[in-house]
């Protein structure tokens, strides 16, 4: 084409970028690596994978990784007991769950076939809202495909229904609210994790009149702090602000019924939005928000991450809706959750092991390093049979690499105390 006359960098050079970007990534040991875990819902949490590993060369969990020097050999099967996982009460191996997924599937297929307003809104859709608008005594209900989605939908579509509104954000605040918050293309101000002075101060230098919306999470994932969920609520009156919080480790594990902190706390009906996930406590897939009719109306209306995409199929409804109502009715699985965090955390103290995220249940060890972060990781796996991943940056501030440990509702005493006995030996400092 005539008017093509300059010379532009050649194709090469886009993937020479890309690739020091990554090999930098790869120095940093912040490279993710993926284990293919081969899943069986009888044996969750163990699950096998291929891949025995020797010294010297890469290992599984980190096919190049050059921290331990462990070398990978296709073919060879292994087991390992899963520390990572999000389905904390073990309801995606659930048989009652399964049975409802599969009847569905046989009855409805498997895709719906469309976006929610051009066939895809099924009866199992809004049975499905309306036992989540129940779970927090909200009166309606949204479904998306994941939280993730539902945090960037609704905060941004909300925040953009309000002339010059501005967003409080917490500094720990998860990417998908972040997320939200940019696509709003609002103000914000982020306040100190979980501080109420700061967030006290940021919302008195605003008028009383401007739109405001404070966005929070209940339990945060890599920390394991609870909000101050009172508090918070008490200045969004004040200040005459909107709340929005996010549930998504909190559901299904804490209040009678699961329906997370604000509701163990009778909070509830103070909380303007609550979002929450169908893919950890309740083992299936998806996310949705809780609110009143006219919030959930207004984002259905409005917004474009759940309009303008195909709707969960409906078996993944019926089998969320099983486990949102077999985790209503007893308590008792959540009970043994909670009671073998506590049998994780007494056998750390035994062994003199330090961790963090004391108030909820997420465990964790601070390394401060992400090369012997991985280098421990690598050894838990090809020692002990231990999978726990290495969490990084960005996912953490660098300086903060740590071991999440989660104690799912699945684990036995024994498999417990195996863990902390593997994590004795390779917490030692000599690793790397
Ligand atoms: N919010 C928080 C605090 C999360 O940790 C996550 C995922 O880990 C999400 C939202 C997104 O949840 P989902 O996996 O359903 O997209």
């Amino acid at each position: 084409m005539a008017f093509l006359t300059k010379t532009v960098a050649s194709k090469s050079d886009y993937t020479t970028q890309l690739t020091a970007r990554l090999d930098r990534l790869k120095t940093q040991g912040n490279y993710r690596y993926f284990l293919e875990l081969h899943k069986n819902a009888r044996k969750q949490p163990v699950f096998d994978f291929e891949g025995g590993m020797s010294d010297v060369g890469h290992s599984a969990a980190s096919p190049t990784s050059d921290s331990q020097n462990l070398k990978y050999t296709e073919g060879v099967k292994k087991s390992a007991t899963n520390w990572t996982s999000n389905d904390y009460l073990g309801m995606s191996a659930d048989a009652d769950v399964i049975d409802a997924f599969v009847a569905a599937a046989k009855q409805d297929g498997i895709g719906s076939g469309g976006t929610r307003n051009i066939s895809g809104t099924t009866q199992r859709h809004r049975q499905l809202e309306k036992a989540l608008a129940k779970l927090h005594n909200k009166t309606s209900a949204l479904v998306f495909g994941s939280a993730y989605t539902a945090n960037s939908t609704a905060i941004s579509t909300l925040a953009r229904a309000f002339d010059d509104c501005i967003i409080f954000s917490d500094a720990e605040n998860h990417a998908s609210m972040i997320e939200g918050i940019k696509l709003s293309r609002c103000e914000k101000r982020v306040f100190r994790h979980n501080d109420t002075v700061h967030l006290a101060e940021l919302l008195a230098a605003e008028h009383i009149d401007r739109p405001k919306i404070i966005a929070f999470e209940s339990v945060y994932s890599m920390s394991g702090t609870i909000a101050p969920i009172k508090d918070f609520i008490e200045l969004a009156k004040h200040f005459n602000a909107l709340t929005y919080l996010d549930e998504v480790h909190a559901v299904g594990l804490y209040g009678e019924r699961g329906e997370g902190v604000a509701g163990q706390l009778g909070l509830s009906d103070n909380i303007d939005v609550i979002n929450g996930t169908l893919a950890k406590a309740f083992g299936c897939v998806g996310g949705y928000i809780a609110a009143s009719e006219s919030v959930v109306d207004y984002v259905r209306s409005f917004g474009e991450g759940f309009i303008f995409t195909s709707s969960m199929p409906p078996a993944i409804c019926a089998a969320a809706l099983e486990s949102v109502e077999k985790t209503a009715i007893s308590n008792e699985i959540r009970i043994k959750f909670h009671k073998n965090v506590e049998i994780l955390r007494g056998a750390l103290r035994e062994k003199n092991i330090e961790f963090e995220g004391q108030d909820a249940h997420i465990t964790r060890i601070v390394i401060g390093d992400a090369r012997r972060c991985r280098a421990i990781t690598d050894r838990l796996l090809r020692d002990f049979s231990v999978y726990l991943q290495p969490i990084n940056f960005p996912t953490v501030p660098h300086g903060q690499e740590c071991l999440r440990i989660i104690a799912t509702a699945r684990h036995t005493e024994k498999q417990i105390f195996e863990l902390v006995a593997a994590l004795k030996a390779c917490l030692k400092k000599s690793i790397l």
